[in-house]
């Protein structure tokens, strides 16, 4: 089950992929409150679920009443414009050097605990949108992650009660611009304005609820260019799994409902240009694709 966040003209609506097709489950969440509840409730995006206790029983639930129903074809939607799973998260932490390979590709070995480092959310563009290339810049790369959405604040947890704080799972595209990465590196600066040019973050396009995805450490994860593979691996490969990355970062500062963590990208990194097509996949998540267009003057 596939959630999505959508838009058809200025409607948004939270999108499910329901075999290849999809439903508005906004209007199918609207229709069970009347049917069923005094209250109406009303979620239009997927943030809007965070304040739900147990959001993949709260879900089931309405789904099974649209089936049970079959209201599948009432609420069916073609083609809505796919957003990104999470519009506006407090924050992306995203962790450097987390395959063995990629680390050695860039010159390091395995770090003896986990980097993060910060994007600015006002870099997230949704699927299909356009990865903005400054003209000033010699080398962009795409990094192709798996991202954890955390379901609920998390303050300090230990790494056995961690998954515990996940709501699911998406695709994220760690966008860097690698010149300028290269020479702040020189002079100790930190790598936040690399990571965080406007467009240098596509998301999406479905989270995944964790329940659908048990074993997040068991998916292939690949990033082509213009069709041809430049990064293949397997999420076992990760250094630091996700258990003991958000309760590392956690000891560090808060994690909120709806954050993203960028979990570290595989090798196979190299340069994109303009007019390129990017797409990251990772198996049952989904693709991501976005088009490389040149800053106009
Ligand atoms: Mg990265």
């Amino acid at each position: 089950m596939k959630l999505a966040n959508c838009q058809i003209g200025e409607k948004r609506f939270i999108g499910i992929n329901f075999n290849g097709k999809f439903i508005d489950l906004s209007k199918g969440i609207e229709i069970y409150s009347l049917i069923n509840e005094r209250e109406e409730r009303r979620f239009y995006k997927i943030e809007d679920l965070l304040v739900l206790d147990n959001v993949f029983k709260y879900l089931e639930e309405r789904i099974d009443f649209i089936q049970t129903h079959k209201l599948e074809a009432l609420l069916s939607i073609d083609s809505p414009k796919i957003l990104p799973p999470i519009i506006k998260p407090s924050k992306i932490v995203a962790l450097g050097r987390n395959y063995l390979e990629h680390a050695r590709e860039t010159g390091y070995e395995a770090p003896k605990e986990p980097i993060f480092f910060s994007k600015a959310t006002s870099s997230i563009i949704a699927p299909e949108e356009a990865i903005i290339y400054p003209n000033w810049l010699t080398r962009v790369d795409p990094e192709v992650e798996l991202g954890v959405i955390i379901g609920r604040r998390a303050k300090k947890v230990s790494k056995e009660k961690a998954l515990e704080y996940v709501l699911g799972y998406t695709i994220v595209n760690d966008v860097t611009a690698r010149d300028m990465q290269a020479e702040d590196l020189k002079i100790a600066s930190p790598w936040f304005r690399s990571k965080s040019l406007d467009t240098f973050c596509p998301m999406g396009p479905f989270l995944v609820l964790k329940e659908y995805i048990p074993d997040p450490h068991s998916l292939n994860i690949e990033l082509k260019v213009n069709g041809e593979i430049r990064q293949k691996d397997n999420t076992r490969n990760l250094i630091f799994k996700i258990p003991e990355i958000i309760s590392f970062i956690s000891m560090h500062m808060t994690l909120d409902a709806g954050d993203i963590i960028a979990t570290g990208t595989p090798s196979g990194i190299a340069p994109i240009h303009p007019g390129d097509i990017i797409e990251a996949s990772i198996e049952k998540i989904g693709h991501l694709k976005n088009r490389v267009v040149r800053e106009e003057e």
